[in-house]
């Protein structure tokens, strides 16, 4: 199986250019001899400096959205051709509160995904329902609806740079964390999902990543399960103590 690890830091829209930097050199340190794949996807702002400090290392850059047109009148917006100039290496699409906070949809993500594709980043494309779509039983039909909307008009080549993040709206931020067993259930089911779409060589090699208040104290019971392949850490990202262990889990 050539699936690894994968565990990203996603910082959100928190700390200064200066303490951006101090949580990048001290994360290049301590996790130097770090056996998994690594991403930290600073905001906007902090790109610049966190990617002086990574460049070169282990720890690959990420930005947490773009805008879905490469250059021109989209005030507030930033394009792929300023990160692709800032090193960045991954870009972070669909995050629930891109979706349910700026009400992003499906065709605006799906059409980011593919500008970001065509251009040559890594896409970390996230899914997952809320909590009153949980309680109606429409989990997996929201998952599939997510997953084969974001990925439309993607090549069976552009699907190498795809990595897919489940991440129940209901446990980001929150402290719920799903069970590993019913993560593990969403994480079958997507994998069928792209097997289906992509074929069964495709579906083997996804990375699919679990998002949702993942903690030193949850990470390796989540990333035992089968298909479970990494994390994307928001709050626990914010810090050594907390991101340190769950990058290093054994
Ligand atoms: C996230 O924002 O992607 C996330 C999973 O956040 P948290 O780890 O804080 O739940």
């Amino acid at each position: 199986m050539s699936r690894h690890y994968y565990i990203a830091g996603n910082w959100k829209m928190h700390k200064t250019r200066a303490e951006s930097a101090e949580l990048a050199q001290a994360l290049v340190n301590e996790l130097k001899d770090g056996k998994h794949k690594y991403l930290i996807a600073p905001s906007f702002t902090n790109i610049e400096t966190v990617s002086a400090i990574i460049e070169g290392t282990n720890i690959r850059l990420g930005a947490q959205n773009c805008a879905p047109e490469e250059q021109g009148a989209h005030t507030g917006e930033v394009s792929v051709l300023q990160l692709k100039d800032l090193g960045v290496q991954t870009i972070i699409l669909g995050h629930s509160e891109r979706r349910h906070v700026y009400k992003e949809d499906n065709a605006l993500i799906n059409k980011k995904v593919k500008l970001a594709l065509s251009k040559g980043f890594e896409v970390i494309l996230c899914i997952g329902e809320l909590l009153e779509e949980r309680e109606a039983g429409r989990v997996e039909e929201v998952c599939e609806t997510q997953t084969v909307k974001g990925l439309e008009g993607v090549s069976i080549e552009d699907l190498a740079n795809v990595i897919i993040a489940y991440e129940p709206v209901w446990a980001i931020g929150t402290g719920k964390t799903a069970t590993p067993q019913d993560a593990e259930a969403v994480h079958a089911f997507v994998r069928k999902v792209i097997t289906r779409l992509y074929g069964e060589e495709a579906g083997k090699k996804i990375i699919i990543q679990y998002g949702g208040s993942v903690k030193p104290d949850n990470a390796a019971q989540l990333m035992a399960m089968e298909n479970i392949d990494g994390a994307l850490v928001g709050g626990a990202s914010l810090k050594t103590d907390t991101f340190v262990p769950i990058a290093k889990f054994s």
